[in-house]
């Protein structure tokens, strides 16, 4: 019998899966094995302070450090450097911005992140930025690919994981434990994503699904090693002279797939700062687990205490990911409490 079995291997399903691993519990991790997931286009940026508003992002005091001790404590377990911290230079659009970062910038709460003495003027034949700029300090990058595709080779090596697809009427629910095809655990814990919708134990939660495109552009000569930030992110991404360029957010959308007016935005954005011409070379499209509320969806279901969810990462998984696993982990070994605003108990009873 397995300790726990998690459905669904993105950035959710894996930080779940290392903190129980780390327990010493046993898992069976199923995933469909889907090579364009939020997790795997996701821009994978660590942000302190995010938004036209400049907004310090939830408890960044304590998530941001704490993603950065758990992605460098994974690199050795994994074989691969995951977390690199990232400078961030963000293009004004207006004097107004210049005012508003300006008052931010008093703020003590804001210190660490923000530094009134550094406006910057990215003055060269790239960048389009009339009004200058300024650096977010302790911002970082994590590949959400290089994480889950390394993930999934240690889970092979140490644990098991099963490529397929979960079907719900497949699980059968006892008093002291759940089975799905002939395994059993004491629990199962849905790490699925935005499919959460379709899962008959948690139809209730209030997920708010948000479309997200992007962009991988070849610029030749073009050669800055840090993100600019104007009306959309462009971003270093894995090799020299190849950018991200992120992300849409979109909550009318017909379907997942690509779409020309995604595209459209994404250029636009891009041709408002930069000045050279590029290749678009890829073109992607995922919908994120976001939440009515913006605060992930996590616990045990009030009536099946067999079955729990790790979800409603929203626009921040990666940041929010590990710190909320090892809470849950925690709840689930430990019975700490949840913080109560991510506790699904302040939709079901
Ligand atoms: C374009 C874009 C840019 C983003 N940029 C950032 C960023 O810069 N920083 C940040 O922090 N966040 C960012 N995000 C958000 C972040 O990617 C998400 O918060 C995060 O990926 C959600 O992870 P998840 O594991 O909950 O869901 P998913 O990534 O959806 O993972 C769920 C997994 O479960 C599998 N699954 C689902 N149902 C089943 C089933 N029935 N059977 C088997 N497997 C199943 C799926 O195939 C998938 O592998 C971005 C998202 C997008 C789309």
């Amino acid at each position: 019998m397995f300790d726990f079995i998690i459905v669904g291997q993105g950035i959710a399903g894996s930080m779940l899966a290392w903190f129980l691993h780390k327990a010493g519990k046993t898992l069976l991790v199923i995933d469909d094995d889907k090579s364009i997931t939020p997790s795997r286009i996701t821009s994978g940026v660590i942000n302190p302070v995010t938004g036209r508003r400049l907004v310090k992002t939830w408890l960044a005091d304590e998530l941001l450090p704490f993603a950065a001790a758990t992605y460098h404590e994974l690199e050795t377990p994994l074989g691969e450097k995951l977390y690199e911290p990232l400078k961030i230079v963000r293009l004004f659009d207006s004097v107004k911005a210049q005012n508003d970062w300006s008052v931010r910038c008093a703020l003590k709460e804001y210190s660490p992140y923000l530094d009134n003495g550094a406006m910057i003027h990215l003055a060269d034949a790239y960048i389009n930025n009339p009004f200058g700029g300024f650096e977010l300090k302790e911002a970082a990058h994590v590949n959400g690919g290089t994480f889950l595709t390394a993930f999934k080779a240690f889970l092979q090596k140490h644990q098991q994981i099963y490529a397929g697809r979960f079907s719900y009427s497949d699980l059968k629910l006892k008093e002291d434990s759940v089975s799905y095809k002939g395994a059993t655990a004491r629990q199962i814990i849905f790490a699925e994503g935005i499919q959460a919708l379709q899962n008959p134990f948690f139809e209730k939660l209030p997920f708010y699904p948000a479309k997200g495109e992007c962009l991988i552009v070849e610029i030749a000569d073009f050669l800055y090693d840090y993100m600019v930030k104007g009306e959309v992110v462009l971003m270093p991404f894995y090799e020299k002279n190849i950018y991200y360029v992120g992300s849409t957010h979109e909550i009318d959308f017909e379907n997942s797939f690509p779409s020309a007016k995604g595209r459209q935005e994404l250029e636009s954005g891009l041709k408002s700062f930069l000045k050279c011409s590029y290749k678009v070379l890829d073109h992607w499209a995922a919908v994120r687990p976001t939440v009515s509320g913006r605060r992930p969806l996590i616990g045990i279901h009030p009536r099946h205490k067999r079955v729990g969810i790790f979800n409603g990462m929203g626009t921040k998984g990666i940041s929010l990911a590990p710190y909320f696993a090892n809470q849950f982990v925690e709840h689930l070994l430990l019975g700490k409490p949840l913080n109560k605003e991510v506790d699904i108990k302040r939709f079901l009873s």
